[in-house]
Parts: C-alpha cells; sequence; structure tokens
C-alpha cells in the first residue's frame, strides 16, 4: 500500500473536504471581523453570537474552515497551556494557577458545547498518557508530575512501569504520568460541527477570501474590504504572511503518520482500551492517538521550519519525515513493524518568540488576535475564544471584566522574532542538538538532561 502524503490531512480522507463557501463578494460592513476559520476563530464566532445575538459577524478564511492547523492536528484535546511556568514568574503562582484551572475546565467545556450542538467528534475523555524511556526522561517526568501537582493537578497520577503499561503497553516505558483533563477527538468532525453551529447561528462565513492586511476598523482582501469596529486576527501559523507580521508568531512545522487499522492481534499487544491521548518526555516529543477506527494517529517534528516563515503545500511531508515518524512508531510498539501508513501529512503552528500563548483586544484600534499556541491549541483556542467575547463585550460597554479578561496570559506582547537568515538557523540549530540530546539520552544512564539541550532551551527562549 503506498502512503498517501499530504491532502491536507488523514482526517479529511474521512470526513471530504467541504464545498466551498462563497467568496466575500465586494466591500461590506460587520460588527466584527474574525480572520481566519480555526478553532480560534469560529469559536470566537460562537461565543460573541450567543452572547449578542444580533451582532453581525463576518468570518474570512483564505481556504476553507479548517485548512490550517484546526483540520490537521492529533486531536488531543487537553489542558496544556503554552507559557504557564512564564506567566507564573510573570504574574506570580497563583495567576498562574488561575490559568490551569481555566484550560482544565475547557476540556469539559468543549465536550460539552459538541453534546449540545449535536457534533460527533468521536470524542473520548480517557486522559492524557505521558511515559519516559531513558534515565533523563524519567527525571524530567517526575519533575513535570510535580510542577503540574503545584498547580493545582490534584488529580494527576504518577504511574510505575507496569501501572503505565496497564493503560498502554509502550515498549521499554520506565514510567509514566497521567491525567484526566483530556480527550481524544477527531479533529476535523469538530471543526465541521463547529462551522455548521456558528453558520446556524447567523454568522456569516467567507472563504477563499485572503485577508492581505489588517489595519484598525478594516480587514482588506483583494475582493473588497470588511469595515468592522472590531477586527480579531486568528490567524496562528499562517499570521506572518499578513502585512507587516513576518516577524511574529513563527511558523513551525508538525507532521503526522496514521497507520491502517490495526488487527485484534496487534491490540491485544498495545492495549490502549481507554483511548487516553498518548506523549512522551522526549526534547523533540511525540504526540499519538487510538482513532475511532482502531488505528494510530501519531505525530512528531519533522523539518522543523521553513525559510522566510514560509508554510506549507497542503500537508505535503518529506519522506524522511515519514520515516522517521514511522521508526518512533515501531520503536514504541514493534507489533506495527508490518502495519501499512495510510497516510502522512504536516500542518503550521504559531510560535511567539518567548513560547507564549497569549490574547488580546487593544481597546485603542479595536485589533484583537489569539493564538502562539505553540502546540497545545486545541482547547486553548477555546479558552482564547471566550477571553475575546468578553474583551470585546467590555470594550463596547456590553459586560464587565470576568475572571478569564483576569487571566495572566491577556494582552501579553512579546518581541519578534530575528530576522532571516538568523530564524532559520536558530530553529534549525535548535531541533539538531535537540534531536541528538535526545539519542544520547535513549542510549545513556544518566538522568540529567543532557547539557545541550539545556542550552538549547536557553537560546530558544523555550525555558
Ligand atoms: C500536525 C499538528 C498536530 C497538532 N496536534 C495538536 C494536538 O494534538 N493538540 C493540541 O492541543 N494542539 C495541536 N496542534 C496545534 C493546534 O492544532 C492549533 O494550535 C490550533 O488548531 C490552532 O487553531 P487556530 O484556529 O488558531 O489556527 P488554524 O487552525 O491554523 O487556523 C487559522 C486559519 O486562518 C486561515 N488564514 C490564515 N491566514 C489568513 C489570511 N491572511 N486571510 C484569511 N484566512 C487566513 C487559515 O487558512 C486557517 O484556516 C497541532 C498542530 C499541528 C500542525
Amino acid at each position: 500500500m503506498t502512503t498517501v502524503n499530504g491532502g491536507i490531512s488523514f482526517w479529511y480522507s474521512q470526513t471530504g473536504v467541504p464545498a466551498p463557501r462563497e467568496p466575500l463578494p465586494g466591500d461590506t460592513t460587520a460588527d466584527v471581523c474574525i480572520v481566519g476559520g480555526g478553532y480560534t476563530g469560529l469559536w470566537t464566532a460562537y461565543y460573541l453570537k450567543k452572547a449578542v445575538p444580533f451582532l453581525r459577524i463576518t468570518v474570512l478564511e483564505q481556504k476553507f474552515c479548517g485548512y490550517g492547523a484546526s483540520g490537521r492536528n492529533g486531536g488531543w484535546l487537553y489542558n496544556g497551556i503554552a507559557g504557564r511556568d512564564r506567566y507564573a514568574k510573570l504574574h506570580g503562582h497563583e495567576a498562574a494557577v488561575a490559568l490551569q484551572h481555566a484550560m482544565n475546565e475547557t476540556v469539559d467545556e468543549v465536550v460539552r458545547v459538541a453534546a449540545e450542538e449535536g457534533i460527533d467528534a468521536d470524542i473520548v475523555k480517557g486522559g492524557v498518557l505521558e511515559v519516559a524511556h531513558s534515565p533523563a526522561q524519567l527525571a524530567r517526568l517526575k519533575a513535570f508530575h510535580a510542577a503540574e501537582v503545584a498547580f493545582g493537578e490534584k488529580d494527576r497520577l504518577l504511574l510505575g512501569a507496569g501501572e503505565s503499561a496497564e493503560r498502554i503497553r509502550v515498549a521499554g516505558t520506565s514510567g509514566g504520568t497521567w491525567t484526566p483533563h483530556g480527550a481524544r477527538i477527531h479533529p476535523v468532525k469538530l471543526l465541521q460541527g463547529l462551522a455548521k453551529a456558528v453558520e446556524a447561528l447567523g454568522v456569516v462565513i467567507h472563504e477563499s477570501t485572503t485577508v492581505t492586511e489588517i489595519k484598525p476598523k478594516h480587514a482588506i482582501t483583494p475582493y473588497g474590504t470588511v469595515r468592522a469596529p472590531y477586527v480579531l486576527r486568528c490567524t496562528e501559523g499562517f499570521t506572518a504572511s499578513l502585512k507587516g507580521q513576518k516577524r511574529s508568531w513563527l511558523p513551525m512545522n508538525s507532521s503526522m503518520i496514521a497507520t491502517e487499522p490495526l488487527p485484534r492481534e496487534v491490540w491485544d499487544t498495545i492495549g490502549w482500551e481507554g483511548r487516553e491521548t498518548l506523549g512522551d518526555m522526549a526534547h523533540a516529543y511525540m504526540y499519538a492517538q487510538r482513532t475511532a477506527d482502531d488505528r494510530i494517529a501519531l505525530g512528531g517534528r519533522g523539518v522543523p521550519y521553513r525559510f522566510g516563515s514560509r508554510t506549507d503545500n497542503d500537508g505535503r511531508t518529506q519522506p524522511a519525515t515519514v520515516e522517521a515518524l514511522r521508526e518512533i512508531l515501531v520503536r514504541f510498539f514493534p507489533a506495527t513493524a508490518g502495519v501499512a501508513i495510510e497516510h502522512a501529512w504536516s500542518g503550521v503552528l504559531g510560535v511567539p518568540r518567548d513560547w507564549c500563548a497569549s490574547v488580546e483586544l487593544d481597546r485603542a484600534t479595536g485589533l484583537g488576535w489569539a493564538g502562539g499556541y505553540v502546540g497545545s491549541g486545541v482547547a486553548t483556542a477555546n479558552l482564547a475564544a471566550r477571553t475575546l467575547r468578553d474583551l470585546v463585550q467590555l470594550d463596547s460597554g456590553q459586560g464587565h471584566g470576568t475572571e478569564l479578561t483576569a487571566l495572566p496570559w491577556v494582552g501579553h506582547r512579546v518581541r519578534r522574532w530575528e530576522p532571516e537568515p538568523f530564524r532559520w538557523i536558530g530553529v534549525h540549530g535548535m531541533y539538531a542538538a535537540y534531536r541528538g540530546a535526545d539519542r544520547r539520552e535513549l542510549s545513556g544512564r544518566s538522568s540529567e538532561t543532557d547539557p545541550v539541550a539545556r542550552v538549547a532551551d536557553r537560546i530558544s527562549g523555550r525555558h
């Protein structure tokens, strides 16, 4: 069997790519204009319209809703948020605990709304299992576990190798940590259900409409301009393509493979009855899920970044990346050695210079944005959207400050990335360092994190 490469993502081979919605027909006005039809844009439209039904909301999407990471991700709906530890340093422990609580609740909020709106997205709330493979990974796993508990996750469990294997038998596991705050989802089913729900509420979505520039009260496209008091940028990994944004969030690649459906005998050797999402503690970490039709979908970092902040070609992935992911699959689950890889794809996520997700509405200009989620945006986009709703309501005099508008990631700003070629050299150097560190840790006995990885963390601003 040959591997399908690209085609946006494996998930679309199950749902089909939807018939395109009409592009913007010409100049128009709205109360709120949202740029980008991923989870952030659509959730924002959803919550704003629910809160204020008479609002005229227009969503502009360059290709089709779900073209970006929201239609390509690993389907971990979980409570991780990029930057929490830095927010603790900047705003204090309690502020970061509040952020973490909000994230825990967000997982349940997405599950709740999906049920309320009749969206069947193959959701199973089996939690998140992360495993360690080497003494250094185990030491990091224990430190990670302790930090999560300190940030309020009292229900998180630290597992020995045997307990971890009772959930998922990953070869060579030395220990694990499990949290209940995670669910396995089908990313595109959630996205498409959400788009339908938003339209049913009366939000207007125009597809095949690229916004070339965002200015206060204006979203400019080749077909015309939408004038609106609020223009919200929800373009995540594609942000660098907007005028004036070249060096803001860096488009980082993540790549995935999906196997053919695995036979019963293979599942008997693996377990994974609880449908937990699965990750590890490598520096260039992997993530995986057991799909509703019994495949393994597994992702990790391939070519990390394209020169000049270019994005991608409908998800096409380099053969070397596909092979590297297949090697991880077989190392984790030796019984998959002979199984076919049906699909491979990639997508971009947005990485700010300090690796901190943020959400903001500039009250002077009416421009808002949310993102920089790094690799944890499936749930975070929902929290960002409810926060943008509250910020718009607060600014327009229809609401008050809320618990969400007080969270420490609101209004956070960060310096821009270095110009090329330093950006490219830096990111490629960082991932070369991580891959080397992962190899040395896997073959070594030390419980210390590899020093090269520590230096890469510091230089990159990641930790
Ligand atoms: C391979 C992969 C795996 C991932 N796995 C996970 C995971 O398991 N769990 C997790 O939490 N996170 C994961 N992520 C990250 C997560 O998917 C994203 O953070 C999240 O989907 C971001 O949603 P978004 O709406 O902000 O951005 P996107 O989904 O990227 O949406 C942005 C939209 O804006 C549109 N757009 C961009 N520029 C313009 C423009 N100029 N004009 C008009 N429209 C424009 C794009 O076409 C796109 O549809 C993964 C990401 C990738 C790439």
